[in-house]
C-alpha cells in the first residue's frame, strides 16, 4: 500500500509502501521508500507515523528522516538526493543491451526432460547459426552503447558448432580494438564435447564456461539422460579439463530444479562443494519448451520451491560459517539490491523490464528475441515475441512492436498487484514470464509464480535481516562482497 500526506505539521510523509512480515515480531512491518531504503516498525510506530505523531527526538524520527521517508518542509530538501538514489537505481536505463546471446545451434546430445531450450539430433541440418547471419548479429552488438558487454554462446549445444564460436569470437575480438569495449566471453555448454583445440582457443581468449550440476550422479544423471547414460561423469571431467588447462575460476556451475531435486538441498549443496565451486545457482524449472510438455511429471507448485530454499538457504548459512565459501546466486543479487545503492542489473530484476533493453538473444534461424525465454516460447509453437531479424538495425529492433508491448508491460511501479508492494523497490516486471505462464504480458500477481517465487524470497531475506543474528549476517555481506566469511567482522546495516 502506498501513503502520501498532504496536511501541515512539522514533518511531511515521503512516498512510502508497506508489508507485514510472515512472521510475529514485535516489529513485524516493513517500510520501504521510493528510492529502496527501509525500515521494520510496529504497527504502534506505523500508525503514529501516519498521524504524524513521532517526536523529533526520538531515534525512529531520525531514521525516518535519514531513509526518506519523512522531510521537513522548509529546513531540508530530500529532492536532490532522492533523483540521485533514483538515478543509481535505474542506472542501467542509460545504456543499450549488455547481454548478447548467441545461439549457435540447437543441436544436443541431452534430452533433458525439462530442457528449457529445445533442442535438435547431433546430425541435424537446418539447426545451426549462419555465417552471415552471425557476422550482422556482431554489427549488433556493437550498435548497443554499453561499455561492458557479456557475448555469451548458447545451444542446444554450443561446443557442437564450436567453428562459429571462433569466427564470432575473433569478429569480435577485432572490432572491438578500434571499439575498446570491456567483452567478456561465456559459453554455456555441458562439457562434453570439450577437446584440447577448445581449451587453447578458450584460454587464449579468456572465455569462461558455464555449465550444468544437478546435484550427485543419480540426480544428475536423472535429470540429464545421455545415451550412454554418463553425463555426470562426463561433465565432471570437463570440469577437470577447463581447471587444469585454465584455472580453478574459468568454470561455473547451475543447477535447474525438478521436483526430484526439491527432496535434496542438502545433498545437491554438498556435491557442490564436494566439486569445489564457489557459488550454486538454485534455479526452478521454467515454463518454456520440452518443460511444459513434462510439467505434470517434473512441475511444481512455486510455493514447494520457496520451501526448498529455505531449507537450502539455511543450510548454506551453516557451512559457510563453518569455513567453506559458497554463495547462492539469486540470493546475491537481491542482496544487492536491497542491502546496496545500486541495482543488481540481472535482467528479470528490472523496472522497467531488461527484455530486449538489458539482453537480446540472435537466435540460430537469424530471428532476434528480447530474452531467452521469449525463443523457448518459439520452441513451443510462439512467435510473437520476436523483435526482428539480426539483419535490422538495433534501433529498429528496440523501436518494434514487440518491444512497445514490453516496456508497456513492463514497468513494475505501474503494474497491478506491484504499484503498492512494499518489495517493488527490489523486484522485477518479467513481461516475457506473464505471457508464457498467464497468456497476458501484464499478468495477475495473485496467480503468477514469479510473483510467489520473488514475494517469498524477499520476505525471507528481509526477515533473516531482521532476525538473523551476526554471523548470518556476516554471510551474506561475504556473499555481496565476494570476501571469506573470516575476514567479514561486523554486520552494521541492520534496518
Ligand atoms: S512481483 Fe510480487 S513481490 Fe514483486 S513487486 Fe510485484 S507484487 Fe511485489
Amino acid at each position: 500500500m502506498t501513503l502520501i500526506a498532504t496536511d501541515a505539521s512539522s514533518f511531511r510523509l515521503l512516498p512510502l509502501r508497506f508489508m507485514r512480515l510472515p512472521e510475529m515480531h514485535a516489529q513485524d512491518v516493513l517500510i520501504t521508500s521510493e528510492t529502496g531504503e527501509y525500515l521494520f516498525v510496529s504497527d504502534l510506530q506505523l500508525q503514529a507515523l501516519v498521524d504524524k505523531q513521532i517526536p523529533p527526538e526520538m531515534p525512529l524520527y531520525k531514521d525516518l528522516l535519514a531513509r526518506h521517508f519523512i522531510y521537513e518542509p522548509g529546513r531540508h530538501d530530500p529532492m536532490p538526493e532522492m533523483a540521485a538514489q533514483y538515478r543509481s537505481r535505474k542506472d542501467f536505463l542509460f545504456q543499450g543491451p549488455a547481454l548478447h546471446i548467441f545461439v549457435v545451434t540447437l543441436r544436443c546430445n541431452h534430452t533433458c526432460q525439462y530442457c528449457q531450450v529445445s533442442r535438435a539430433p547431433m546430425a541435424g541440418a537446418g539447426h545451426d547459426l549462419s555465417e552471415a547471419d552471425a557476422r550482422a548479429a556482431v554489427d549488433r552488438v556493437f550498435e548497443s552503447n554499453a561499455q561492458a558487454l557479456t557475448v555469451e554462446f548458447q545451444g542446444g549445444e554450443p561446443l557442437l558448432a564450436f567453428e562459429r564460436i571462433q569466427q564470432i569470437v575473433e569478429w569480435v575480438e577485432a572490432r572491438n580494438l578500434v571499439e575498446q569495449r570491456n567483452v567478456q566471453f561465456v559459453v554455456t555448454t555441458t562439457l562434453h564435447h570439450l577437446t584440447d583445440e577448445i581449451l587453447d582457443f578458450a584460454k587464449h581468449h579468456q572465455i569462461q564456461f558455464s555449465t550444468s550440476l544437478d546435484g550427485p550422479a543419480a540426480l544428475h544423471n536423472a535429470n540429464r539422460p545421455t545415451p550412454s547414460r554418463d553425463s555426470y561423469e562426463r561433465t565432471l571431467e570437463g570440469v577437470r579439463r577447463v581447471r587444469e588447462h585454465m584455472g580453478h575460476d574459468a568454470v561455473s556451475a547451475l543447477t535447474t530444479l525438478t521436483a526430484r531435486s526439491l527432496e535434496s538441498p542438502r545433498a545437491i549443496i554438498d556435491e557442490y562443494v564436494k566439486q569445489g565451486f564457489t557459488s550454486i545457482a538454485l534455479r526452478p524449472l521454467s515454463p518454456y519448451g520440452f518443460a511444459t510438455r513434462s510439467a505434470q511429471r517434473l512441475d511444481y507448485p512455486m510455493e514447494r520451491f520457496v520451501a526448498f530454499y529455505k531449507e537450502a538457504l539455511a543450510y548454506l548459512l551453516e557451512i559457510n560459517q563453518q569455513g567453506v565459501y559458497l554463495s547462492e546466486s539469486y540470493t546475491t543479487l537481491l542482496l544487492r539490491n536491497v542491502l546496496t545503492p545500486f541495482a543488481s542489473g540481472y535482467v528479470d530484476l528490472r523496472s522497467p523490464t531488461g527484455a530486449g533493453t538489458g539482453a537480446l538473444v540472435y537466435n540460430y534461424d537469424g530471428y532476434v528475441y528480447p530474452s531467452d525465454e521469449a525463443r523457448m516460447l518459439l520452441e513451443m509453437g510462439e512467435d510473437g515475441l520476436r523483435l526482428g531479424t539480426v539483419h535490422q538495425p538495433l534501433g529498429d529492433l528496440l523501436r518494434s512492436p514487440v518491444m512497445e508491448v514490453l516496456l508497456a508491460s513492463g514497468v513494475a511501479e505501474a503494474l497491478p498487484g506491484c504499484s503498492d508492494c512494499a518489495l517493488v523497490p527490489y523486484c522485477g516486471a518479467d513481461p516475457v514470464e506473464h505471457f508464457a505462464r498467464q497468456g497476458d504480458p501484464i499478468g495477475h500477481r495473485a496467480l503468477s509464480s514469479f510473483c510467489t517465487k520473488n514475494l517469498g524470497l524477499l520476505q525471507h531475506l528481509f526477515t533473516q535481516l531482521r532476525d538473523g543474528d551476526d554471523d548470518d549476517q556476516r554471510v551474506f555481506l561475504s556473499w555481496l562482497n565476494r570476501r571469506a566469511y573470516s575476514d567479514v567482522h561486523l554486520a552494521g546495516y541492520r534496518g
